[in-house]
């Protein structure tokens, strides 16, 4: 037995040195904690790893004042070829976040995150459940345009990653929607299909997070729209649980 533990042990250990080389957060699983089902939810972990970085934007009391700290950001070549910086819209206090990968070319143009063809098949698809886009946050884990809408690089998430977590550290959302393949494993750090991403709910610094299709896959192949809207019926459902 004690030769058995020492063994699991010695994997957890293997398994968050490897977490760590690759300067990846340790606080993703696949298993909710007790507390993040719970209804007052807080940041705790989001705030740890904040705690580490020095710079000026960590220390912003709301989403407007970090929107002004980052919103000149030149931390990776996007910040030469973007039209506008996309901060994120919606509720600054919003039970639950939807996150997609990087703006596109109209979200490029306007600054708002999903006001395209995807954006507004996204905002009729919440209607249809019982959600007003004003009412929960949009955002993306880039927020300046990589050219030609190719997958954000390894280097631009590293960079733009901590505003996300400084942006879900203000609003405390109870729930995560990954919009899309790429946003799903970019934040879990996996490397899975959609349809294998979209069988559970993960956690995400103690925040359940859903993944599902993103809505321009939607308007690519209108057959997904019934499963895209059964799969955000189930994120209600499971959101109403947390509330009741
Ligand atoms: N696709 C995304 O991932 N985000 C947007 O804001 C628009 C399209």
């Amino acid at each position: 037995m004690d030769k058995e533990i020492k063994e699991l042990l010695d994997k957890i250990e293997d398994f968050l040195r490897y977490q760590e080389e690759l300067n990846l957060p340790i606080f993703i699983s696949e298993s909710i904690s007790e507390k993040s089902k719970t209804k007052k939810l807080n940041t705790e972990f989001i705030d740890d790893y904040l705690k580490n970085i020095e710079e000026e934007f960590v220390r912003a009391n709301s989403l407007v004042e970090l929107d002004n700290m980052i919103n000149q950001c030149q931390k990776c070549p996007l910040g030469k070829t973007r039209t506008k910086f996309v901060f994120g819209v919606g509720n600054p206090s919003a039970d639950i976040v939807f996150i997609g990968e990087a703006p596109g070319a109209d979200e490029d143009i306007q600054g708002e995150p999903f006001v395209g063809r995807a954006g507004r098949l996204l905002t009729e698809t919440l209607k249809k459940i019982g959600l007003q886009r004003e009412e929960v946050y949009i955002c993306n884990i880039l927020k300046c345009r990589p050219p030609n809408n190719r997958d954000p690089l390894p280097q631009e998430v590293e960079k733009c990653e901590p505003y996300l977590l400084k942006q879900l550290s203000l609003i405390k959302p109870k729930i995560i929607v990954a919009l899309g393949r790429i946003a799903g494993n970019t934040l879990l750090r996996k490397n899975e299909s959609l349809t294998n991403l979209r069988k559970n709910i993960y956690n995400y610094y103690d925040i359940p997070l859903f993944v599902t299709f993103h809505p321009a896959a939607i308007l690519r192949n209108m057959g997904w729209k019934i499963t895209f809207e059964e799969d955000l019926i189930k994120m209600k459902n499971y959101y109403d649980s947390l509330v009741r």
